[in-house]
């Protein structure tokens, strides 16, 4: 396996899992990462659509509470009970007004105070909270100071008076057309439970709900005063998010809305935590199942790598095995994964073979050239000796002749019987000795390949057969008008004349020799067949009886020396051509030769010269 250290060096079993995982949970955290933000994205337009209509539907609600308030307030400054308060500011009339202002009931404790001005603006009458009254001197004066007679009322800003909130409402106090005065109510701003509960079923009991002033930062959670929030939301209709200090605090969404009717503005806050739980948990589950994905995924790369990868780290074993023989020495330290060494023992595998190919073609050339000259060498020896031998034998040959005719007398029949044996035995010696000769030619004389009548051949052939065919009353047939082939004509002379002799030859004793000879067709070249109805060859010895000296007879009962289908076979591949036999024992035997038709060649081509 791999080395461990550097990632170049680890294993294609070890990096394929880990790009697949990677590539994995680089999916999986894309993927969850961008439906986390659409999701989260979706959930704070809906809640910012959400709390815009709640918002809105406040705001007017506010809006209509402060106008009807205005108008109780005018109605109240021109009852009789504060016309006659400012007609005589007595005890009586300052009773009557207190008890009328503030009633021993719910509302009446909501009212923090009621103020009565004359005419000129000049104090007449005050009831209520003390603190708020102080605190509310300035206020008031500014809320009266425009009011004229035909106004029904006005609505003031908030005030911060220890842990409460008030706002006031103003209205002149006309009686009989005339303006006698004015009233002022400073009341507690709360909200009741019903009001905080219908507020709850509009948007969820995790709204939170402020009214605070257009002018300046005084803000109430309608109960009591609360810090601003962060940002400046008066003017500002959209979505709002920003981040609330304290301990109910942290991110909200929020939108302001102006209240028409009142220098107010309410605000609507929600908590960003609740809106985007749903995300959260989208984000965790589609994390889990992200990891889910990861860890099949992962699996399934180890299981595909393994199954991919175990044959290619074999092959690369075996591989830089085969290259390692080639090398004398180590290359080295191997480096990368399988397919780097697989690439490099393969590199290394080339550069070898190609090293042995050369070598090796380099030695056949050194040998078969050293073959050439070794059997060049041997041939001329072989005819020289073969030349040479045939004068001492022509001389034994001759003498015992000239014993067998001049003493034959002086010899008795034992004496002459031994002279007959030398002299055939010096003929048989020069008959095999010629035929060596005649091969040795075969083999080394010049062969121009051209084209030839294979009429004339077969005759010429059969001319020299004729006087072994009379003897044995042989039939030989021989095709008409044979085609003319490319070959050599003494060469195919010779080739016929040995293979027409056998076909005569081998006949069992009683029977008529009868060979035929013809021809057939084959593509762009002619088989020349010479059959005949002799003792046939088995099988098994197709090929040896084409060597010299392979014989399948005794001479006593088929003489002959064994080279005549050595000439054979040397001959035609010489001329180009093919040799071969279909023969079973005792049905004859059909030779064939194929050579080339001349036709279709372009004549006089130079035959090889054999080996
Ligand atoms: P030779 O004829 O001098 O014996 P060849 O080389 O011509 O030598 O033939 C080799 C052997 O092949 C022969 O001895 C013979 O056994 C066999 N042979 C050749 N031609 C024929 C044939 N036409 N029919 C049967 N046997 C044959």
């Amino acid at each position: 396996m791999a080395e461990s250290g550097s990632g170049a060096k680890l294993s294609l079993s070890v990096k394929l899992p880990v790009l697949i995982g990677g590539l994995l949970i680089a999916a999986v955290v894309a993927d969850s990462s961008v439906s986390y933000e659409r999701v989260r994205s979706s959930a704070i337009a809906i809640t910012g659509a959400r709390i815009g209509t709640v918002g809105s539907q406040l705001a007017a609600q506010l809006s209509l509470s402060g106008s009807q308030l205005a108008g109780v307030t005018r109605q109240s400054a021109d009852t009789i009970v504060i016309t006659g308060l400012l007609a005589h500011p007595d005890q009586n009339h300052k009773t009557t007004a207190a008890t009328y202002l503030r009633p021993p009931t719910a509302a009446g404790k909501l009212v923090a105070s009621a103020q009565v001005f004359d005419a000129d603006r000049r104090l007449v009458w005050s009831t209520g909270d003390s603190v708020a009254l102080r605190i509310a001197t300035a206020t008031t004066a500014e809320l009266i100071a425009d009011l004229t007679p035909k106004d029904s009322g006005v609505v003031s800003r908030f005030l911060a008076v220890g842990d409460s909130v008030i706002y006031a409402s103003a209205s002149p106090s006309v009686s009989n057309g005339r303006l006698v005065g004015y009233l002022v109510v400073w009341r507690y701003l709360t909200m009741t439970a019903q009001a905080r509960k219908q507020a709850s079923l509009l948007i969820g009991a995790d709204a939170r709900f402020y009214v605070g002033n257009t002018a300046d930062n005084v803000w109430s959670d309608l109960n009591r005063p609360v810090s601003p929030p962060p940002v400046s939301v008066v003017g500002d209709t959209s979505v709002l998010r920003y981040v609330r200090a304290g301990p109910d605090g942290g991110a909200m969404i929020a939108t302001a809305r102006p209240v028409r009717t009142a220098p107010w503005v309410i605000l609507v806050e929600f908590p960003e935590s609740i809106v985007l739980a749903p995300s959260a948990s989208f984000l965790r589950d589609s994390l889990l199942i992200g990891a889910g994905i990861l860890v099949l995924g992962l699996i399934a790369a180890w299981w595909m790598s393994r199954r991919l990868t175990s044959p290619l780290v074999q092959l690369t074993h075996k591989a830089e095995e085969l290259a390692e023989l080639g090398s004398s020495a180590n290359d080295g330290e191997q480096g990368g994964d399988e397919i780097v060494r697989l690439s490099t023992a393969f590199t290394s595998m080339v550069a070898h073979v190609r090293e042995s190919q050369r070598e090796l073609e380099t030695r056949v050339k050194t040998r078969t050239s050293e073959l050439q000259e070794r059997n060049e060498e041997l041939e001329s020896f072989a005819y020289s000796i073969s030349h040479d031998l045939r004068a001492p034998l022509r001389a034994m040959d001759g003498f015992s002749q000239a014993l067998l005719e001049e003493y034959g007398d002086k010899l008795d029949a034992t004496g002459r019987q031994y002279a007959e044996r030398v002299k055939a035995g010096a003929r048989r010696m020069d008959l095999l000795i010629r035929d060596l000769l005649a091969y040795s030619k075969m083999t080394r004389s010049d062969i121009k390949v051209g084209p030839v009548e294979l009429d004339r051949a077969v005759r010429s052939a059969l001319d020299q057969v004729e006087g072994d065919a009379r003897a044995r009353g042989a039939r030989v047939v021989v095709e008409d008008r044979m085609p003319r082939v490319l070959g050599h004509e003494a060469t195919l002379t010779q080739v016929m004349m040995n293979l027409i002799a056998n076909g005569i030859k081998f006949v069992p004793a009683g029977r008529t020799p009868e060979v035929r000879v013809r021809t057939e067709p084959r593509d762009r070249l002619v088989r020349l067949w010479i059959m005949d109805n002799g003792i046939g060859i088995p099988p098994e010895y197709h090929e040896r009886i084409f060597r010299v000296f392979e014989r399948l007879h005794r001479t006593e009962e088929y003489p002959g020396t064994g080279i005549g289908l050595a000439i054979v076979r040397k001959g035609v591949e010489r001329m180009g051509g093919r040799v071969g036999l279909e023969s079973e024992p005792d049905r004859g035997t059909s030779f064939w030769i194929d050579l080339p038709r001349a036709e279709d060649q372009v004549p006089a081509v130079r035959a090889a010269a054999a080996p």
